[in-house]
């Protein structure tokens, strides 16, 4: 893949029509290299935060050996990418079908649940033709735990609550290998509390159900960098999980787990694209809604943004955009800070979109169908770097 030393390099040389979609594979080898030497376990990829195989390559190559797969469409390009990949089916909810190609064909040994109704379906759906139930499952008892400290919940869908986890537990025992526990305290958790308050909760289910538990598992969640959201540093979040996940009444070769999504992506990506309109305060652009832009439109999250041109004025002003459908809803609010003259035809990059970014993009309206290329700049911001949103920064990225 052709290379550009950053944004304005790609607009010089392509002037693109369409959005374009820029990839640091440094970034997410770096992410991929702290969670590998930092965390205190395990740390498994969340596959659907970005699917891009050259991406789960990258983090492949960078340490990160274990993935968490929602899908079985996801099963098997993960497996088509990293043969000795070891995944882990952790959507709560399976069809069968799905449940006995992941274990016979794709080898995969791990599936989460929150329901007898789903431990009957895996059991069912892995035992061999001769009848034999499987003997070597690795079974993960998904708690519901609050997402109160998240921008993005993920307390209502699933999980069994602690006042129903114990007979689950105890059934659960009774047919895997190995037992887990795991939760997802939300998407973007700002405070490592979110985890302690969590794993508190798992004590009182292990507590309860009196069980012997072989993996704890704290899902994903962990932060990245956006202008209004700039949470504690990594190790923070570490630290607090070390600690107390060591305090649980579980043996001494309890292994730990987290399933970052976010964290190991966000400053993979960013995106180019071109201003079509502008009308007062609002910049009609070429992505949105249904494009890269979604969290923007659909939960107003406000992604940093950098105008690409050389001479524009430096005051800014706040601005929404419109994306390129016919769709009202094709809309962000923002505020996103950039300079006062911009104008159609000029050029803007949109960062941290590595995460929930190009994953969400459809062909709604004929459009989405970015190109991507490599840039070697640093992303915006890094978590792992230090870059943090300031000020002073001359990206103008936030000065509320
Ligand atoms: C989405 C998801 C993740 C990743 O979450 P992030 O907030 O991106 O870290 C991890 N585990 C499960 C089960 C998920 O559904």
């Amino acid at each position: 893949m052709h290379s550009y030393p950053d944004a304005k390099a790609v607009v010089r040389a392509l002037s693109p029509d369409e959005a374009v979609i820029l990839n640091r594979p440094h970034a997410a080898a770096r992410a991929a290299r702290f969670f590998a030497e930092k965390f205190p376990g395990t740390a498994m990829y969340a596959v659907k935060a970005n699917p891009s195989p050259d991406l789960i390559r990258i983090l492949w190559d960078a340490g990160i050996t274990h993935y968490d797969v929602a899908s079985i469409a996801e099963v098997r390009m993960v497996r088509e990418v990293l043969p000795e990949a070891k995944l882990c089916f952790m959507h709560p909810v399976k069809t069968s079908s799905a449940i006995r190609e992941a274990y016979f064909t794709h080898g995969v040994r791990t599936f989460s649940l929150d329901t007898l109704e789903e431990l009957a379906k895996i059991v069912d759906a892995t035992t061999n033709e001769a009848g034999e139930a499987a003997s070597d499952l690795q079974l993960l008892v998904r708690l519901r735990v609050s997402s109160e400290h998240s921008e993005l919940s993920l307390a209502a869908k699933f999980g069994v609550d602690l006042a129903d986890a114990a007979p689950l537990l105890q059934e659960t025992r009774q047919h895997c290998d190995a037992l887990g526990i795991c939760f997802h305290v939300g998407s973007q958790a700002m405070t490592p509390f979110a985890y302690v308050q969590a794993l508190e909760r798992v004590r009182a289910a292990i507590a309860e159900a009196a069980v012997t538990v072989d993996i704890v598992d704290v899902g994903g969640g962990f932060p990245s960098v956006y202008p209004d959201l700039d949470p504690p540093a990594m190790e923070d979040y570490f630290a607090q999980i070390h600690r107390h996940f060591e305090a649980l009444p579980i043996s001494y070769s309890a292994e730990l787990w987290g399933e970052p999504g976010r964290a190991l992506c966000a400053e993979y990506s960013s995106l180019i694209v071109k201003v079509e309109k502008r009308r007062g305060n609002e910049l009609y652009i070429n992505d949105g809604a249904y494009g890269a832009l979604f969290d923007a439109a659909h939960v107003d999250w406000r992604f940093p943004v950098v105008a690409l041109e050389d001479d524009l004025l430096q005051p800014v002003a706040e601005f929404s955009f419109y994306g390129p459908t016919c769709d009202d809803a094709d809309y962000m609010k923002g505020p996103f800070l950039l300079p006062e003259d911009i104008q159609a035809g000029d050029f803007i990059e949109i960062g941290m979109l590595g995460a929930y970014g190009a994953a969400m993009q459809t062909r709604f309206n004929g459009f989405g169908a970015t190109q991507g290329y490599v840039v070697e700049n640093e992303p915006m911001f890094s978590l792992y770097r230090g870059d943090r949103p300031t000020p002073a920064s001359d990206n103008v990225v936030s000065l509320r």
